[in-house]
């Protein structure tokens, strides 16, 4: 939803309950974990209230266990928080799972698969960033590519029902190669609401996936 225009929210929240797309990704930025800030709890809210599917919620800010219950409360259902931005990441799935949410784990792209050795066992899901956290419309990162493989094979391993989702630069020349690595979820936000056809993107997108 970061790349919606906010003074038409209520249409672009539309577009995607009517759409194909299966879940609202909310990019939450501090300006302090990414250089960049974005929204807060009252348009979470907002969104919240006119959605008709699940809101996926990506913390990009530091300590991230002091919002668990306020972002649940604003209508989070899948709550992801940074390996990097967590000192205590063990405990915050928990708590994200206690307030019944789903729980994700976000790795920058700098930050090795290998680190969700001990920890994969207890998150739903695993974001992996293809750009660096903090701004929309940047370029796609290929290595991507080799850590969602690497990270299938973990989760084979210790979680067959992970999810793996993927954020940034997705378009559809790459939604293929990502989804035959073993991505499980992409995120689109320019490539979707930057279209002339919003929803017939996002359609293009799921046949990809199909
Ligand atoms: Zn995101």
């Amino acid at each position: 939803m970061l790349s919606a225009d906010f003074l038409r929210l209520d249409e672009e929240v539309d577009m995607v309950n009517n759409s194909m797309a299966d879940w609202f990704h909310l990019d939450i930025m501090d300006g302090v974990f990414v250089p960049n800030l974005s929204f807060g709890l009252p348009v979470v809210k907002a969104i919240s209230s006119m959605a008709v599917k699940p809101l996926d919620v990506h913390l990009m800010i530091v300590q991230p266990e002091r919002y668990i219950t306020a972002f649940r409360d604003a209508g989070a259902d899948i709550l992801s928080v940074h390996y990097e931005a967590s000192t205590h990441l063990h405990r915050t799935l928990q708590a994200i799972r206690q307030a019944g949410m789903k729980a994700g784990i976000v790795l920058n792209p700098h930050s090795p698969v290998h680190l969700l050795n001990d920890i994969v066992g207890e998150a739903d899901m695993v974001l992996l960033m293809s750009v660096n956290p903090g701004f929309g419309g940047q370029q796609f990162i290929p290595h991507i590519l080799n850590k969602i493989k690497e990270l299938k094979e973990l989760a084979l391993r210790i979680n067959p029902a992970l999810l793996i989702e993927v954020d940034g630069g997705v378009n559809r020349d790459n939604a293929a190669q990502l989804c035959h690595a073993g991505a499980d979820v992409l995120v689109a936000g320019n490539a979707v609401f930057k279209s002339s056809e919003p929803a017939e993107e996002i359609r293009l997108l799921k046949t990809i996936l199909d």
